[in-house]
């Protein structure tokens, strides 16, 4: 059985990083100062077990995640970081299978959708640095297949 969310776990980068963790219906925010893959992992730990108890769940075997290139994630350290922590828990077994997005963005000038490759904010037609990021922010988990 293949679970489709819809719960997000966004972020905004700066001076002081955050996440916000959208649970199903309700939102809870989680304030990290330092944004890095063990609190991402602990998380994700965290959203998929309330999905378990909401949905009767009684396993899981792969978390579908979706990671922008913008959110600096280190996929195999992240993977890592939630193996060892789900080791004795109700997701033990589980595995996180990692979609990895690049970035685009939208040219406010021309309107053109582009990929930024190597994060250059440059419009390849009118070579505006106006632009509005439309991909590449994401960090949200997409899927969990369970029994
Ligand atoms: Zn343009």
């Amino acid at each position: 059985m293949v679970v489709s969310m819809l719960n997000q776990v966004t972020f905004e980068w700066g001076i002081k990083q955050f996440l916000i963790l959208h649970v199903t219906s309700s939102m809870r925010r989680l304030d990290c100062h330092v944004m890095h893959e063990l609190s991402i992992a602990s998380s994700i730990v965290e959203t998929v077990t309330a999905e378990m108890l909401s949905r009767g769940l009684t396993s899981i075997g792969k978390v579908g995640l979706r990671i922008g290139a913008l959110t600096n994630v280190d996929p195999e350290a992240l993977r890592f970081g939630y193996e060892t922590m789900v080791v004795d828990t109700p997701l033990a077994g589980s595995t996180l299978e990692i979609e990895s997005l690049l970035v685009k963005a939208v040219c406010r000038k021309c309107g053109l959708s582009f990929e930024a490759y190597d994060f250059i904010f440059i419009c390849p037609n009118c070579e505006s640095g106006d632009n509005e990021v439309t991909q590449g922010q994401e960090l949200e988990i997409s899927y969990l297949e369970a029994e």
